[in-house]
């Protein structure tokens, strides 16, 4: 039914590995401009195509054929690849760039979707712009009830962070996501160089957007819970707190932070990261008059967690009370 639907140029909800995606034909102009409206998403930010083999990647790019034999064994994976397109997809999945994005992801249901489908499809993370994204059906139902013809249950995402983006052309990171730099080493060879989000111009034009935001306003503590626990015990006689953060970090503030979502064990970053953007949706529900968010050993894959959580509470960071205050300050309302 949802590969009929992808077919009719409909718009479905599906699951992979990394998150939720809405998804339509990437062969559909009218169908694929559809997801940008749904999403409120720029046009100038390209959609990633996932395809269910390496045969329908080649009909829509050009794949090198020195990493060939490497793309081959990696897919399916969490790794979407940067590669000179065929001028054969919308042209609005690719923002009239002459690249397109493409990923085949491990994932039964996404794959099968795809193949029944017969064509590329054309899905971003099933979130509205701006706002983090879906690990589980009832977040995508949340955000696109109405909206998506189809949405596909299939229970919690594994990774629960977005593919890396990897530019074959400069070997170059575009966005850190849950295939780690030793994961691409490990089969293409080398170290891939990570573009700098500072970048004026960004050669993945989606990284220049704000993105994972909740609407509690959100800070970074810099400064070990211990600390972090004496900063917030004056705050906490004017403001609700919410804390999102390990368990142990949970266990710890609990006198001093109202609303606590634990991420997990701190020495298991792959649950961290699972369990991230769940807790920035779930915070909103707390009414919180703001939330600090703990940081994660920027290794592996907690360089895409740091990512995240650095854009979800858009750079805003302490290390001490006189910052918190200043950021306090700022709160709507104050
Ligand atoms: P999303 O699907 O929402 O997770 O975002 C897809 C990411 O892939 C965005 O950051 C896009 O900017 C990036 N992307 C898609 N196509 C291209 C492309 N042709 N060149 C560079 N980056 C791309
Ligand atoms: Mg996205």
């Amino acid at each position: 039914m949802a590969a009929n639907a992808i077919r009719e140029g409909k718009i479905v909800v599906f699951p992979t590995e990394t998150v939720y995606g809405i998804g339509a034909n990437a062969l559909d102009e009218e169908a694929s401009r559809r997801i940008f409206e749904i999403k409120g998403r720029a046009g100038d930010n390209p959609l990633i195509v996932h395809v269910s083999n390496i045969e329908m990647a080649e009909r829509i790019a050009e794949i090198p054929r020195e990493y060939r034999s490497a793309i081959e064994r990696v897919w399916p994976a969490p790794l979407t690849l940067i590669l000179k397109s065929r001028g054969r997809v919308a042209p609005s999945v690719t923002a009239g760039l002459d690249t397109v994005a493409v990923r085949m992801p491990a994932h039964d249901v996404a794959l099968a979707l795809i193949r029944e489908s017969g064509v590329p499809v054309a899905a971003p993370s099933a979130n509205l712009s701006k706002k983090p994204s879906s690990t589980s059906a009832a977040h995508a139902l949340s955000y696109f009830n109405g909206k998506a013809d189809i949405i596909i249950d299939s229970g919690r995402s594994a990774y629960g962070l977005e593919s890396t983006v990897l530019d074959l052309e400069e070997f170059k990171v575009l966005r850190p996501g849950a295939f780690t730099p030793d994961d691409i080493e490990e089969i293409f060879g080398s170290v891939p160089s990570i573009e700098s989000e500072t970048f004026e111009k960004p050669k993945s034009p989606g990284t220049k957007y704000r993105h994972y935001s909740p609407s509690t306003p959100l800070f970074l503590s810099e400064v070990e819970v211990k600390e972090l626990a004496s900063i917030l015990k004056d705050f906490g006689r004017s403001y609700e707190i919410g804390f999102i953060g390990s368990s142990d970090s949970c266990k710890r503030l609990r006198r001093y932070a109202k609303h606590r979502i634990s991420l997990g064990r701190s020495d298991d970053l792959y649950s961290i990261a699972s369990n991230l953007f769940d807790a920035l949706i779930k915070i909103d529900e707390k009414g919180a008059d703001f939330a600090v968010i703990e940081g994660f050993e920027e290794r592996g894959i907690g360089i895409a967690i740091m990512n995240r959580i650095k854009k979800a509470s858009d750079h805003k960071k302490f290390s001490n009370v006189s910052e918190l205050e200043m950021l306090v300050r700022h709160l709507p309302g104050c």
